[in-house]
């Protein structure tokens, strides 16, 4: 389904992804972390086009991320993103925020956005809260929201950065369930995170990143029982 091939990016002379190679097939779950700054958000925006690289190939479904004839923003349509700090539109009611991009790229008429909005809405436990803005929610809710505007869009992957890094301990795990669900029904998922008790939960296989390059690509239980970096095993060590 996501295939990316000795991807490498710098900025100048800094070079942010080396040689970065992994898979991940239809209903994979693989967790990314590593150390801030280690590349991790820009490995994972290069699958939506996010990031544009100097090397290597990037495809999604059959599509060549880096060709210049790729439509990205039919691609992006395709493939949800959820980021750490929600970014829901403010000025917009949460069915508004649900319907937009349906209606807008998608071209759903706007009863039949709001009937698929709703649906995952309440799937999130939000139904309630639709004719909210998103400063009267939580960050927790705020999340569970922007997964749902996601999820709106039928996407054939889901990417998430640090999504409940941002949140209130108490706000992490009713967001993580949501993820635990969507991940036990089959959807492909690539999701940075340090919450390794989630990764345990759903993760097929985990990578870990230091300075740009993938150092780490094993099954989850091979990389909680016997990393094979000494990196790996300092950061486990250090978040355990
Ligand atoms: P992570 O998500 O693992 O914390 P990032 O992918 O955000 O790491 O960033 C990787 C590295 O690239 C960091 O050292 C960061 O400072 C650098 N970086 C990110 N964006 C830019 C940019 N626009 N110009 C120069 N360096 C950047
Ligand atoms: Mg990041």
């Amino acid at each position: 389904m996501i295939e990316l091939k000795n991807v490498s990016k710098w900025y100048g002379q800094f070079q942010v992804l080396a040689d970065c190679t992994t898979r991940v097939g239809k209903g994979d779950v693989v967790v990314i972390c590593g150390p801030s700054g280690s590349g991790k958000s820009t490995l994972i925006k290069t699958v939506n086009g996010l990031e544009p690289f100097q090397q290597g190939e990037v495809t999604v479904d059959g599509i060549a991320v880096g060709d210049k004839k790729t439509d990205l923003s039919a691609l992006r349509a395709r493939i949800g993103m959820v980021f750490q700090n929600f970014e829901l539109f403010p000025h917009l009611s949460v069915r508004d925020n649900l319907t937009l991009g349906q209606t807008r790229v998608l071209g759903r008429s706007l009863d039949e956005a709001t009937a698929k909005g709703l649906q995952y809405l309440d799937r999130v436990g939000l139904l309630a809260q639709q004719d909210k803005y998103p400063s009267q929610l939580s960050g927790g809710q705020q999340q569970r929201v922007a997964i749902a505007r996601a999820l709106s869009m039928d996407p054939i992957a889901m990417l998430f950065d640090e999504p409940t890094s941002a949140l209130d301990p108490e706000m992490i795990n009713e967001v993580l369930d949501v993820m635990v669900g969507l991940a036990q029904e089959g959807m492909t998922m690539m999701v940075v995170t340090h919450e390794m008790g989630f990764a345990r939960k759903v993760a097929g296989r985990i990578l870990f990143m230091d300075h740009g390059r993938i150092v780490e690509d094993s099954s989850t239980q091979e990389f909680f029982t016997a990393p094979r970096s000494e990196r790996a095993r300092e950061f486990l060590a250090r978040i355990l």
